[in-house]
């Protein structure tokens, strides 16, 4: 198989060098209406290739190698005073496996639980391509799984942020259940694409 970046011949998907230019990168923040902090670790069309990867068997591989140079490191270096629930963006597989699963996993840590299938999406709307309009009109309207109460924090995780609206929304479903999320993490943000 090849390098998914460089196309060279490599056994583990992405190549040493690929994989050390995309991790210098430098993480952004961008606070959203309300508030929300939401930290990225790579420029969205940096990661555009892995993310296509997604019903390919390998690119589960290549994600959770990311993952672990990534929101595990984050994890790490986190604390807090009380357990955190980290909470994903509808990370119901469509096809091959759950990018936001991935990177919950790599999430755990001795302050972080990950709350798997937490918020599900009562609408399935497909906000690719849609003005921040449309997503406006048409909410996903997120139904929380009932042990995520057990949590007063939260962190959300999603693969991109673009208008920042999904997650700005699943903000507020934690928040009528009192649950305070502390930040968001992501591995891209496409802000400006
Ligand atoms: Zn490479």
């Amino acid at each position: 198989m090849r390098c998914i970046l460089c196309e060279k011949l490599n056994f583990k998907g992405i190549c040493d060098k690929c994989l050390k230019k995309l991790l210098q990168e430098e993480r952004h923040v961008r606070i959203l209406e309300g508030g929300l902090k939401v930290y990225s670790f790579f420029n969205y069309n940096s990661i555009l290739p892995i993310l296509f990867t997604k019903h390919h068997f390998w690119g589960h591989r290549i994600l959770k190698e990311i993952a672990s140079h990534t929101f595990k490191k984050f994890a790490q270096n986190f604390e807090f005073s009380e357990k955190v629930a980290a909470v994903a963006i509808d990370d119901k597989p469509s096809g091959g496996y759950s990018h936001t699963a991935i990177l919950t996993h790599a999430l755990r840590s001795a302050s972080i639980v990950p709350v798997y299938g937490a918020l599900r999406a009562k609408n399935p709307v497909k906000y690719s391509g849609q003005t921040y309009e449309f997503r406006r009109k048409n909410p996903r309207g997120f139904v929380l799984l009932p042990k995520v109460r057990n949590f007063k924090y939260a962190i959300l995780i999603d693969d991109v942020v673009t208008s920042g609206f999904t997650l700005k929304e699943a903000k507020e479903s934690l928040e009528k259940e009192g649950i305070d999320t502390l930040f968001a993490l992501v591995l891209a943000d496409a802000k400006d694409n």
